[in-house]
């Protein structure tokens, strides 16, 4: 007898318990701790979704009972257990570090079990019984997207009550689909009565019996009539998956080779490859080399045998870094990030299960990449906040990776040219190791000359988002027949709709804020929840004509461009250009292939790109983002202007920065201007330490929401007296106050911070918060815990 300790996935309730299932005997052999399984639960024993994370030891059920004298045996007890219903898997979808890693990094996302193991496993493995059952009773979002094949494949499964493997993919013309059997009835397939004579079908009746999951066809080891009579009386079906999808990337690249290292990137290379003993912070200045001193760490520990995770910001995951990998280590490197298909993603995941994969650059979320003997995980551009998952589970990439290197032994490296604050604090304390690249590595490329202009003295009748210094230089470059890179860190038409005649303006109905133009859908729409809605003709509130549009977007500045400079050809890069797939690379390659002068966009252009030719970086309105309501704020605005500088001039042209602004006396663009990064880390440091900011502080932050304002203002008035109550005199509480948007979806949200420095019950006063919401009274009260935020507004 064998039971199983299996998480389910039931949105509404949240648990970290695991349920006892029996397994039944025919599966006995197959199921395995890391598998997903289907149980029934609850009273209506509806089939969910579980993990197996254990099995109880059935020994000591029996040494129990001999030591208690219980009026009913525990070894009975077991009898009234519910069983396993279906394995999904062959092999385990989870590692047995995996499941180590879920348990740690529970505690510091405050959210459950099964939503850290989630996030683990590419979105196919996760689709529910749930999901499908409401796609059958009609949900048309999810519907909507299956193809009419993955309809019928749902209805079958639902109609049968059973659930078979059933990884959906949408199929796509010109790739190669493999066909796979799977066993859809697997009751009826038990009491099938089959005549003596037909000892094939008795033979192959076992078989499907014992064939858990799916087979591809042309695996199948019986003939195809068998089959046939198998598959027409509903025991067996044909399903098709496409192999894998991202093969097409590998064909076009060129291989290429190590590059010699200088002294400063064979001192960081040296130092890293020797010992794991710490981290290191790479400090690099843009264009040091810092990629190519990866690149040779991890080819070092390839050849050892081992493997290396490389992440790198979603944004800058752009093909110009994927293809350096691509092109050093080929078929070795797995790709993975949100610009993949589920199926895509599924693929690139599998590759790397099966160990064929030895490299992997993602974005955030490769940092759970199901490698085996890790030698070193690497961090590029480790100040970047989409290492931070800004909902559940809300985990920083950087602590799980702290967590993944320890298990391995393994090395790990951050690197940037501006580091965060904390990780550069930690270095100055000996917890990391500092290493420096102070010298571009292409030694004809010198550091761009960057200029503040200060929009307040450049009144420009014509337009008031070019100065007329920007506007000459950009003239001047285009006739020399170089490039140039404007950023605008925005994106949309204008930001709002505004009446001249009463000042209305047009708001999102479901949440503070206004709307947003968008001019080539000739909408208004909200950033929030996504209301969509047309353009008044007449003011709603006071029926005038005299509607407006104010702010710049790129949409706005790229009409103004063809005003000013109708010579001039222009890309625009923001997310309105980039929503279809692969359009991020084929703006950069025309770029790149000058097919363009400019290249205009929000600050998805500042990182990484690698142009020659560019030798102009313009910054429309570098104080955008400079007043926002976050104490990092500075920081920020910092990094985001010394990266975009990082762009101009990287060969043997020099490049120029010219930096707009109407705070020219803001030490964040002062020191940009100086390219002074250890200037900035004293400034900023100082006033942390003022405010208590971190790294001085920890912090950690309450959300409460609900749909009703007095609701919201009163429990968060009672949580922020629980939390006082609970810490010490020494953490600092403030709030409750209202978000910055105070209201989204419906949802009026209020925020507490908690700043802190040593509190031992905080983790339990926070988890007592949370419970807070399993209370009848607060069932439509939604509490999320934040732990180091990273986004204020
Ligand atoms: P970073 O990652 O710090 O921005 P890169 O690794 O992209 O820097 O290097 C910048 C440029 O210098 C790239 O074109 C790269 O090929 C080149 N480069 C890097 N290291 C060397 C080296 N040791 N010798 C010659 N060129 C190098
Ligand atoms: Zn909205
Ligand atoms: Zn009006």
């Amino acid at each position: 007898m064998k039971i199983a300790k299996v998480i389910v996935d039931i949105p509404l309730m949240q648990t970290d318990k695991a349920f006892s299932y029996l397994v039944p005997t025919d599966l006995e052999n197959l199921v395995a701790i890391g598998m997903r399984v289907h149980v029934p639960f609850g009273k209506g024993n509806r089939l969910v979704q579980g993990i197996i994370i254990d099995f109880e030891d059935t020994k000591n059920l029996a040494e129990a009972d001999k030591q208690m004298s219980l009026s009913v045996p525990m070894s009975k007890i077991s009898e009234n257990l519910k069983e396993i219903a279906e394995v999904l898997d062959l092999e385990p979808v989870l590692t047995e570090e995996q499941l180590w890693l879920a348990d740690e990094m529970r505690h510091s996302v405050f959210s459950y079990k099964i939503s850290c193991l989630k996030a683990m496993l590419p979105s196919l493995l996760n689709s529910s019984y749930d999901k499908l059952l409401t796609a059958a009773n009609g949900d048309e979002s999810y519907w909507s997207q299956l193809t009419e094949n993955e309809k019928i494949n749902v209805m079958k499964q639902v109609k049968s009550g059973e659930m078979t493997v059933t990884y959906i993919a949408k199929s796509k013309e010109n790739k190669k689909v493999i066909k796979f059997l799977s066993v859809i009835n697997r009751e009826k397939l038990k009491n099938l009565e089959i005549s003596k004579a037909a000892k094939k079908r008795e033979e192959c009746r076992q078989y499907l019996l014992e064939l858990n999951g799916k087979i591809s066809q042309k695996d199948f080891p019986f003939s195809r009539e068998v089959m046939k009579y198998f598959i027409d009386n509903d025991f067996l079906e044909i399903s098709e998956v496409e192999t894998s999808r991202t093969q097409s990337v590998f064909d076009a690249i060129h291989f290429d080779e190590a590059k010699e290292l200088n002294d400063e990137q064979m001192l960081a290379f040296q130092t890293i490859i020797t010992s794991s003993e710490k981290p290191y912070l790479l400090e690099g200045i843009t264009g040091s080399g810092k990629t190519e001193v990866y690149l040779q760490v991890i080819e070092h520990f390839l050849k050892k045998g081992k493997t290396a995770i490389m992440l790198v910001p979603e944004i800058s995951l752009t093909p110009q870094i994927t293809n350096r990998f691509i092109a050093r280590f080929g078929e070795k490197v797995a790709i993975m990030h949100s610009g993949l298909s589920d199926g895509e993603k599924y693929d690139e995941w599998r590759k790397i299960r099966s160990g064929k994969a030895r490299v992997v650059v993602g974005a955030r979320s490769a940092i759970f990449a199901p490698m085996e003997n890790i030698g070193v995980i690497i961090i590029d551009e480790e100040h970047e906040t989409s290492y931070k998952q800004d909902s559940n589970p809300r985990y920083h990439a950087r602590d799980l990776a702290l967590l993944r290197a320890k298990f391995h032994d393994a090395c790990l490296v951050l690197g940037s040219a501006t580091p965060s604050l904390e990780s550069r604090a930690r270095a100055m304390r000996g917890v990391y190791q500092l290493l420096r690249l102070t010298k571009r590595a292409n030694t004809s490329a010198l550091l761009p000359e960057v200029k503040i202009v200060d929009m307040r003295e450049q009144i420009n009748d014509k337009s008031a988002n070019f100065s007329t210094l920007l506007l000459d230089k950009m003239r001047e470059k285009l006739e020399k027949h170089e490039q140039i890179i404007l950023m605008l860190n925005r994106r949309g038409y204008s930001s709002f709709v505004m009446c001249r005649e009463c000042g209305y303006v047009v708001e999102c109905p479901n949440c503070d804020i206004s709307l947003t133009l968008h001019m080539d859908t000739r909408t208004l729409n909200c950033h929030y929840c996504g209301h969509q809605e047309a353009i008044p003709q007449l003011c709603p509130n006071c029926q005038s004509r005299k509607i407006r549009y104010y702010g710049s977007g790129t949409q706005k500045i790229q009409e103004e461009l063809a005003e000013l400079l109708p010579e001039a050809r222009v890309l625009r890069m923001d997310v309105d250009t980039t929503k279809t797939k692969n359009a991020h690379e084929k703006i950069l390659n025309k770029f790149s292939s000058y097919e363009a002068d400019i290249l205009l966009g929000t600050q998805m252009i500042a990182k990484g790109l690698d142009f020659p030719n560019v030798t102009l970086v313009g910054v429309i309105n570098a104080d955008t983002g400079l007043n926002l309501p976050d104490f990092r704020a500075s920081e920020r605005s910092f990094q985001l202007l010394m990266q975009v500088a990082g762009r101009a001039g990287r060969a043997d042209k020099k490049g120029e920065v010219l930096i707009q602004t109407f705070n020219p006396r803001h030490y964040a663009i002062q020191l940009a201007q100086e390219q002074d990064y250890e200037k900035f880390y004293e400034r900023e440091m100082n006033f942390r330490r003022t405010l208590s900011y971190p790294p001085y502080y920890f912090t950690v932050q309450v959300l409460v929401s609900h749909k009703n304002k007095e609701v919201v203002v009163k429990k968060s008035y009672e949580i922020a007296s629980l939390l006082r109550a609970n810490l010490s005199e020494k953490a600092k509480i403030l709030g409750p106050t209202a978000r910055p948007i105070a209201r989204t979806h419906n949802l009026y949200h209020y925020q507490i911070l908690v700043k802190y420095r040593f509190e031992d019950d905080l983790e339990a006063t926070l988890n007592q918060v949370l419970d807070l919401t399993q209370e009848r009274e607060n069932k439509d009260l939604r509490i999320m815990i934040d732990s180091e935020p990273q986004n204020f507004v």
